[in-house]
C-alpha cells in the first residue's frame, strides 16, 4: 500500500513499487493525481524546452520560440543560458502542487517527482555541477527549506550551493522588462568562483516563467568562467 504524496489517498498499484525501485519513472502520486500532470514531450523549443504543441505556431521560428529569439538577439544575453529542460507543463494542478510545497511547507511532496526527474534529466545532469537557485535569506528562514535544493537532490547527491542572493533585492515581478535586464539588478553572487571555473553547470529551479531568474544566475556563473550553463525545472 502506498499513499499519494499530494492527496494522501492510499493506492495499491504495482507501478508505485516499480517507481520506488527505480524501474518506472512515474511520480509517487495516485493515478488520478498523476493524470492531471502533463509531461513535456515531443516537439520543444531548442533553448527553453517549452512544448510547441501547446503553443501558437506564429510564436515560433524554426526550432526556437520568440521569447528565446528575443533573448538570443540581445548581445548581453546571447548564449548565457545554453538550454533549459522542464519536466511538466505548469498547469493548474501543478500550480496547486507547487503552492502546497512552497506556501504550506509540504517539503516531502517534491519527492513525488524524484523518479521522473532522475530518469528524464539523467543526460543533462550527468557530470555537471548541480546548483539550485537560492532563496533570499529571509525566505529561506520563513520556509525552512529551499524547494529548488530539494528538487536538485533527485538528480545528484552532489548538490552545490555555489550561488547566493544579495540582500535587499526588489521583487523581480514589480519591475519592467528593461529594469529587470539591467546588470546592476543581478540578485546573484557566486560564492566560490574556483569551483565554477571550467565546469559545466546545471541550475535547478521549480518553475521557468520568463527565464529571467535563470539567466541572471547563469550570467554570474559565466562571469566566474563556467564552461557553460544549462538548467532544469520541474515546470515550464
Ligand atoms: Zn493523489
Ligand atoms: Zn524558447
Amino acid at each position: 500500500m502506498s499513499y499519494c504524496l499530494f492527496c494522501h489517498v492510499s493506492y495499491t498499484d504495482t507501478w508505485s513499487w516499480a517507481s520506488l525501485l527505480g524501474l518506472s519513472s512515474a511520480p509517487l502520486l495516485c493515478q488520478p493525481c498523476e493524470r492531471k500532470l502533463t509531461l513535456i514531450q515531443g516537439d520543444i523549443c531548442r533553448i527553453c524546452g517549452r512544448s510547441f504543441s501547446l503553443f501558437p505556431e506564429e510564436y515560433r521560428q524554426g526550432d526556437c520560440c520568440y521569447d528565446c529569439i528575443r533573448w538570443e538577439e540581445d548581445e548581453e544575453w546571447k548564449g548565457v543560458l545554453q538550454q533549459n529542460r522542464s519536466l511538466y507543463v505548469y498547469n493548474d494542478f501543478l500550480k496547486e502542487v507547487i503552492a502546497k510545497i512552497k506556501y504550506r511547507g509540504d517539503a516531502e511532496l517534491i519527492k513525488a517527482f524524484y523518479p521522473v526527474a532522475h530518469t528524464n534529466m539523467k543526460s543533462i545532469s550527468q557530470n555537471a555541477v548541480i546548483v539550485p537557485i537560492p532563496l533570499s535569506n529571509e525566505r529561506q528562514y520563513e520556509r525552512g527549506f529551499n524547494q529548488a535544493e530539494l528538487f536538485a537532490l533527485s538528480m545528484n547527491r552532489n548538490v552545490n550551493l555555489l550561488l547566493n542572493r544579495k540582500t535587499h533585492e526588489e521583487k523581480q515581478s514589480k519591475k519592467t522588462r528593461n529594469e529587470r535586464m539591467e546588470k546592476k539588478n543581478n540578485p546573484f553572487v557566486v560564492e566560490e568562483p574556483s569551483k565554477v571555473n571550467g565546469k559545466r553547470i546545471v541550475l535547478v529551479d521549480d518553475v521557468y516563467t520568463t527565464g529571467t531568474t535563470l539567466r541572471y544566475a547563469a550570467k554570474v556563473l559565466i562571469e566566474a568562467k563556467a564552461k557553460n550553463v544549462s538548467s532544469i525545472t520541474l515546470a515550464r
